[in-house]
């Protein structure tokens, strides 16, 4: 009956409002028209006119009608500065209040489905944060003022509680809005728009977000860093933890911008991608890409060509490549950058030091580039399998028979075509219905059936429950449509996944928060939620690449040693990436999967390679460019290429899409012939051709012929 009550008087004033068309009366030429009479009934008729005031303010606001800001620029026009801001701070809290018990106790359905995105992120707010995060809302108005009441009624925050931190949260706002309708009382003239008094209340409402921010950044700040001891002096400006991509950029930039900065790496300078992962395999990936050539010799016209070959030379080579790559990622180098390094394990012991080697290092800030691990999955009987991950394969000297390769993800894919092309007899086994499950369904397909044609044991669907010996010979017992199948191998590879690196370094004793993904939790800043420690590449995500970790790292370090000034959020508009088998996969943007799942509105164009001179000419005519753009729009949403080079060719649309260029701009550019890059303009041909004006066409065509007499 309550709930009724309720909901008809809500509904009353509602349409009371629209259908008596009051919003007229909370409009800015209308408040000015009458200013003279408000005076005047404010001077005759003071009490009254104060209770009219707070109870229609306490209508707008509880019932959640738009004009409470022309409300409030009235109340500092008719009662001045103070009586205003006394007067609306009140009404303005008891209104949100109404309006939080409306949505509370009436409304819930209907708020939630209309504002769920909104009420997820601040339920997510108050969850860890509690009233602060109320009180920073307020402060900074990242969502309209109605919206927080409304949302807020359906957290498990107490009234009390949202009561009293609203008032203090809307007081600064309170201020500048009744102080700017108290400035423009005072206009009598277009002229006066130009005196001081003016002007000030305008900036101030203009700032006010800004100082919101820096108030709740500050308060924020205070509220962790309390607990420990600020140095009066620090050691250096920035200490970075892990000399991978993602702690090299941030090192090398703090550098170049002067700061002082120590750099500390546990292991070996360059990280996993030097050291155990791009580059050990993209050069197996080379070898083995020459093996293959060599063994389909007559697609070239050679009838038949062999090859001798140690696998122990093959992993020389690998090594022998990283050390050529090594003093680009060196003590030495770096230290001519002007870094200080430092090889040892590094500890985190208060927001502003580190321990190391027994030495306590002081900085203003921290950045964290720590990296990721390989996940081991808790299969049963894993322990007693001598596996290898990406951290220890590459110290295989000998070549094994059999591989059991664990994994369908990039690096599982890249590895089990690189040691199947080495003659290694390798089984890839995958629990999903295909590899790559991130690509689209034919870009797994292609690769799929090109790994079986080159004697890839493919193993989908298969579910690894449990190792066991037999006879000394080691087996992985999978479960596939329902039975267990049994796969004998000499040697296992586990390439199922990544986790980024939180343990064993101070982390949990910082109480550096972490996601649900298990890695380090950021904001937009790539700002962990200790204010002086930064987060960038693998350990913290959302992507474990090389260059996204290079990419971070400039946010990281500028942000962290300016961001006193002004900080820069991290910009994940344009991410490419590359599987580095044969052949490539490349993508960047949007593919189907993701258009679909977000709902993002498409149209596909294709352009095949057999089709391409170049492609031919070099017997690499697998794959296509996929492009996908706004329905009739020369928007681009994202690119898959499939084919020799498709990490390079993407490239184009990289740029294309980070500088809003469409498929006309890559059609009207002169591409080299006869050069796999052709592909891209051909690409944007048949968008070209899908798009012409055929009405118009058809009127052309008349006009040829016409011409002809
Ligand atoms: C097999 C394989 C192939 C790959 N291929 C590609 C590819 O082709 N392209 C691509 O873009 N990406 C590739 N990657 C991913 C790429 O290697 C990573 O994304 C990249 O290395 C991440 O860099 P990072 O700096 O975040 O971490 P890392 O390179 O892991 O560096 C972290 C460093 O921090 C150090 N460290 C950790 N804790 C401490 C501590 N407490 N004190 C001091 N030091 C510490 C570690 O020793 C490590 O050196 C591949 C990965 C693998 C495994």
């Amino acid at each position: 009956m309550k709930k009724i009550i309720l909901i008809s008087l809500f509904a009353i004033v509602v349409a009371a409002y629209f259908l008596f068309d009051i919003g007229q009366y909370f409009s800015l030429e209308f408040i000015k028209s009458q200013q003279e009479s408000f005076n005047t009934y404010y001077q005759q008729h003071t009490f009254l006119s104060l209770v009219f005031y707070f109870v229609v303010y306490v209508i707008v606001t509880g019932a959640s009608l738009p004009g409470a800001a022309i409300l409030t620029l009235l109340g500092g026009a008719i009662f001045g500065l103070f009586t205003g801001v006394i007067l609306i701070s009140f009404a303005s809290t008891i209104g949100a209040s109404l309006a939080f018990l409306v949505s509370r106790f009436v409304l819930r359905d209907a708020i939630q489905k209309r504002f769920s995105d909104k009420l997820n992120v601040i339920n997510k707010g108050i969850e860890k944060e509690g009233a602060f995060y109320l009180f920073a809302l307020r402060l900074v108005p990242a969502f309209p003022f109605f919206v927080i009441n409304l949302v807020m009624g359906l957290t498990n925050i107490k009234l009390k509680t949202f009561y009293w931190v609203s008032q203090l949260g809307m007081l600064a706002g309170t201020i500048v809005f009744v102080n700017a309708g108290a400035q423009l009382a005072q206009l009598d003239s277009l002229a006066g728009i130009l005196s001081p008094g003016i002007i000030f209340s305008f900036v101030l409402l203009a700032v006010l977000p800004f100082i919101g921010r820096a108030i709740v950044n500050r308060i924020n700040s205070h509220r962790i860093l309390k607990k420990y001891p600020k140095p009066d002096h620090f050691d250096t400006n920035l200490l970075v933890l892990g000399a991978g991509a993602a702690g090299l950029v941030s090192a090398y930039i703090a550098a170049a911008v002067k700061a002082k900065v120590t750099l500390i790496e546990k292991h070996k300078m360059g990280g996993d991608c030097l050291n155990t992962g791009c580059v050990p395999s993209k050069a197996i990936i080379r070898s083995a890409k020459l093996l293959s050539q060599i063994a389909h010799s007559q697609k070239y016209g050679i009838a038949s060509a062999s090859a001798k070959f140690k696998f122990s030379d093959i992993m020389a080579r690998v090594h022998d490549v990283i050390s050529k790559v090594e003093p680009h990622d060196s003590i030495e180098r770096y230290t001519k950058l002007g870094v200080d390094v430092i090889n040892a394990e590094a500890r985190l012991v208060s927001p502003y030091a580190v321990e190391v080697d027994g030495k306590t290092i002081t900085a203003r800030n921290i950045v964290l580039g720590t990296g990721a691990s390989p996940f081991v999955p808790p299969i049963e009987g894993i322990e007693n399998v001598d596996y290898y991950t990406s951290d220890n394969l590459w110290q295989m000297s000998e070549k094994p028979k059999t591989m059991l390769i664990l994994g369908g993800g990039p690096i599982g894919c890249e590895l089990t075509q690189a040691f199947n092309r080495l003659g290694i007899k390798v089984t890839q086994i995958e629990m999903a219905p295909r590899i790559l499950l991130r690509e689209d369904s034919e870009v797994s397909e292609l690769i799929q059936n090109r790994f079986i044609k080159e004697g890839v044991a493919l193993k989908l669907g298969h579910k690894a429950k449990q190792f066991i010996k037999r006879k000394k010979k080691d087996i992985l017992i999978a479960e596939f449509e329902g039975s267990d199948v049994e796969i004998a191998f000499d040697s296992l590879v586990v390439a199922v996944g990544r986790s980024a690196n939180t343990s064993g370094y101070g982390l949990e004793e910082l109480g550096v928060n972490l996601t649900d993904r298990g890695t380090i939790e950021v904001n937009e800043y790539l700002q962990t939620n200790i204010p002086t420690i930064y987060a960038c590449g693998d350990v913290t995500g959302p992507y474990q690449f090389t260059h996204t970790a290079a990419h971070q790292a400039w946010y990281a370090a500028v942000n962290s040693l300016f961001g006193v000034f002004k900080r820069f959020k991290v910009d994940y508009r344009v991410i490419p990436w590359t599987t580095f088998c044969d052949p490539e996969v490349a993508r960047v943007g949007l593919n189907e999967i993701e258009a679909k799942e977000q709902g993002v509105a498409y149209e596909v164009t294709n352009y095949g390679l057999d089709d391409l001179d170049r492609a031919i000419a070099d017997s690499e005519t697998l794959g296509f460019v996929k492009v996908l753009t706004v329905p009739g729009k020369d928007k681009i949403l994202g690119v898959t290429i499939v084919g020799d080079h498709a990490g390079d060719l993407i490239a184009e649309y990289v740029l294309a899409m980070k500088y809003g260029l469409g498929l006309n701009k890559i059609l009207g550019t002169i591409h080299i012939y006869p050069t796999m890059a052709e592909a891209n303009k051909y690409a944007a041909g048949n968008w070209k051709r899908a798009h012409a004006p055929e009405k118009l066409l058809q009127w052309v065509a008349k006009f040829h012929r016409w011409r002809l007499g």
